[in-house]
């Protein structure tokens, strides 16, 4: 199938490699010459704008990092819609609010197209395994079209409902996700405080009721071993806590304990960790408290 990719960032690249690895004619495109460029040696056609993409393919994916841009690829002036196939199917793998898909949607759909909401879980390593979950927001024919090209980089794979609803389920699980890390990474700081082993305290942890993917997703590959390279940036992490923030406000939904986390993410930022991995949080309490939670040799392998 003719297939279009914008925006070949962390998530991106690796989601792209297996579309073409699956054997599809793919044509892709970032702003970041050296990025389209990479895609190009692992065997896609080079997009040069997302119009130009849009015009070579019958589905087109895009994974950006904020929902302005989101919205420039798809209605801006050399966007999706203005190369658009008829019939296309735009499936939005970008963590963006539900609202912003609603109010996309019917403007892809005055064009001809589809617009469906294909939101990812399980980082750049999920990514690249092959291993994400998906939570697919939109119509069913436009689900089961794009089912089995989902299956080429995702292992559970959802239909949460109408336009918007995949969004919606990812905003709520990161609002979870990020609360069970600033949690893990204040208790660790508790407990390496008054003189736990982090790499103990950890194996402790991962096997007890304080577990949270969390625990080996950020605990064990990136905190203990002191490696921050992302993964997941700060940055974008606190934009999805901005987006469930938002919709917290529309819905007039108390969410304290989200809003409290919020000022942990915002705090990393202001330290200047917003383009490292974010389990950089730690170190704000690594400062505080003038301790370092780190095993040396932690990580590796696992
Ligand atoms: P990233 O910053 O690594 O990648 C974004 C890419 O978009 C970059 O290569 C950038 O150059 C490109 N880009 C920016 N503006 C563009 C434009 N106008 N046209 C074309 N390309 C453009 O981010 P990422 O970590 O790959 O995340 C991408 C999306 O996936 C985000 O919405 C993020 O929230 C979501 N997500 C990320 C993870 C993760 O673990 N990193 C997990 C799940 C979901």
């Amino acid at each position: 199938m003719e297939l279009g990719f914008i925006g070949l960032g962390r998530m991106g690249s690796e989601i792209c490699a297996h579309l073409i690895r699956a054997g599809h004619e793919v044509t892709a495109y970032d702003v970041r010459e050296e990025a389209t460029l990479e895609a190009g040696n692992k065997g896609a056609r080079a997009g040069r704008s997302p119009a130009d993409v849009a015009s070579r393919s019958e589905v087109i994916f895009t994974s950006l990092p904020h929902p302005n841009i989101s919205r420039e690829v798809i209605l801006g002036e050399e966007g999706i819609l203005a190369g658009a196939r008829d019939g296309a199917l735009l499936a939005e793998t970008s963590t963006v609010s539900p609202s912003l898909i609603k109010e996309l949607a019917p403007k892809v759909r005055a064009q001809g197209a589809e617009l469906m909401d294909a939101a990812v879980s399980g980082g750049v390593q999920g990514a690249r395994a092959g291993t994400l979950t998906l939570m697919v927001g939109g119509g069913e024919a436009g689900f089961e079209k794009l089912k089995p090209l989902l299956a080429h980089f995702g292992k559970n794979i959802f239909h949460c409902g109408a336009s918007g609803m995949g969004m919606l389920f990812k905003v709520v699980n990161n609002m979870l996700s990020h609360v069970n890390l600033a949690a893990l990474t204040e208790a660790m700081a508790l407990g390496v405080a008054a003189g736990a082993d982090p790499n103990l305290l950890c194996d402790v942890i991962a096997v007890s009721s304080g577990r949270s993917r969390q625990v080996e997703d950020r605990l064990r590959k990136h905190i203990l071993p002191g490696e921050f390279t992302p993964g997941m940036t700060t940055d974008l992490a606190t934009k999805d806590s901005d987006l469930c923030l938002e919709l917290a406000r529309e819905l007039r939904v108390p969410t304290f304990i989200a809003s409290a986390t919020h000022h942990v993410y915002e705090m990393a930022i202001q330290k200047g960790y917003g383009a490292e991995e974010y389990a950089s949080l730690i170190k704000l309490w690594e400062e505080w408290l003038d301790i370092e939670v780190r095993s040396p040799g932690a990580g590796r392998g696992s």
